[in-house]
């Protein structure tokens, strides 16, 4: 899971989003915003704006267009990271969006979590309740790593010999602590064995990717190699390979032997 820079969008797309939250935010109660936001929402209206913001968020995406939670399958589903069951007004609001695959977004549906100190006593689930007239949640700090303005490696790392991840903090009086703790829980990073395995296995493509890339003469190597970097799978694997080569017999002398790919 990784920080996403934002393309912008076109005017017009701006002004389309300022119309819908417009129409919400006149909505005379919040039960009737929750409403009118999934109303809008489902329509899926103009068909021009909705196909710029697929657009816009699939480019957005690393590797072959992978989900921007699991980093595993082929995004194709808009997400609320804030749900609209809870923030009706934040349903057309382009910093709200993700990029994200079926088998994140449909388990994460509304679910949501706040902090508030002390922070020792965890996050508090305020996901709405099936049946129950919608309530404007209480104030809190988001317990889900926001991607765009927070990087998630400042919070969570990967242990290379589990291929799980695990909190950077682990001090339970943090606020690092139980947000790292919340998005693991939440997008069941660490509960798929699918993908452990596709992690397991990036490591493995990335480490001899990397060892070819040295061995080869091939004046186009870097744009080769570059390409590979670039379409595959779970880069935060490569990511924490770049954090965590020099404490790692298998990848020290292949970081050394090429500290150019430290940018890459
Ligand atoms: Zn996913």
């Amino acid at each position: 899971m990784l920080a996403i820079s934002f393309n912008k969008l076109s005017e017009d797309a701006i002004d389309g989003l300022l119309a819908h939250t417009t129409l919400i935010t006149l909505q005379k109660d919040f039960p009737e915003q929750v409403a009118k936001a999934k109303s809008l929402w489902d329509a899926k209206r103009p068909v021009k704006l909705f196909n710029e913001l697929k657009e816009t968020l699939a480019l957005m995406c690393s590797g072959n267009q992978r989900c921007m939670y699991c980093e595993d399958s082929f995004a194709d589903e808009i997400e609320h990271r804030r749900p609209k069951n809870l923030y009706p007004q934040q349903t057309f609001d382009w910093d709200n969006m993700l990029y994200s695959c079926g088998p994140c977004n449909g388990p994460k549906n509304n679910q949501f979590a706040i902090l508030n100190p002390p922070y020792a006593n965890g996050y508090t689930d305020i996901s709405p309740k099936r049946g129950e007239v919608p309530e404007k949640p209480k104030s809190g700090m988001d317990a889900l790593i926001n991607q765009r303005v927070e990087n998630p490696l400042d919070f969570i790392w990967l242990d290379f010999n589990t291929f799980r991840f695990t909190p950077i903090n682990p001090n339970q009086d943090s606020i690092e602590y139980w947000k790292a703790e919340y998005t693991i829980k939440l997008l069941r990073l660490n509960a798929r064995q699918t993908l452990i395995r596709g992690r397991e296995h990036a490591y493995h493509s990335f480490r001899n990717g990397l060892s070819d890339y040295l061995r080869n003469l091939n004046p186009n190597r870097q744009v080769e190699f570059r390409k590979f970097l670039k379409s595959a799978p779970h880069k935060t694997v490569w990511e924490e390979m770049k954090r965590q080569y020099s404490q790692r017999d298998d990848l020290r002398d292949l970081f050394q032997q090429a500290p150019e790919v430290l940018a890459w």
